[in-house]
């Protein structure tokens, strides 16, 4: 009798346990559910996009939304882009258009990722900013319109720029061939 009561019971817990196995592939769907589809984002489309403001709230994060809609600031020092010296492409988070590329990327001490010269001339729109008392150039998403900076004329060789961006309107993607050479033939340590 005590024997039957525990196949039971063992029966019971293992039925219990394989629930389990099977209800947490649901939960993580559910979860991937809830992150934000934007649908206009696209690293190969180069058209000109337009969403009303509502849309942009939807898609965005609210700081992206307060950098990119409503000319917003990050506070300087806080973008994990700012001293990155990782090898590949920064693209619009907004949209997906390809902005500037690591090698044009520089240490500028200002508090924001900086950039001496953009991806391609069409990459970025020039509009003169003369709020806050200053006289600046705002630099705008070419496809988008997302505001992502400014551009100031104390850059380095060889433009004299400094595209001074915000690093929560950035999207960075390695470049894919530089990993693998990296994988194949790391480089020795110290050399540089
Ligand atoms: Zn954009």
């Amino acid at each position: 009798m005590r024997i039957k009561i525990n196949w039971y019971i063992t029966t019971f817990i293992t039925i219990f346990m394989w629930y389990g196995c099977y209800s947490q592939p649901s939960a993580k769907k559910n979860n991937m559910d809830t992150v934000k589809n934007n649908p206009v984002f696209s690293k190969t489309d180069t058209a000109t996009v337009a969403l009303p403001e509502d849309e942009w709230k939807k898609v965005l994060t609210p700081e992206q939304y307060y950098v990119a809609r409503q000319k917003g600031t990050e506070r300087p020092g806080t973008s994990k882009y700012e001293y990155s010296k990782e090898i590949g492409t920064y693209y619009c988070a907004a949209c997906g258009n390809g902005l500037f590329k690591s090698d044009t990327k520089f240490e500028s001490g200002c508090g924001w990722p900086s950039f001496y010269e953009p991806i391609s001339k069409a990459a970025i729109i020039y509009t003169p900013d003369n709020t806050h008392g200053m006289q600046r150039t705002e630099v705008q998403c070419g496809r988008c319109k997302a505001h992502l900076g400014h551009v100031f004329e104390d850059g380095p060789p060889p433009t004299g720029l400094r595209y001074c961006i915000n690093g929560v309107i950035l999207d960075f993607e390695k470049a894919k061939d530089v990993e693998k050479k990296y994988k194949a033939n790391p480089p020795a340590s110290g050399g540089e």
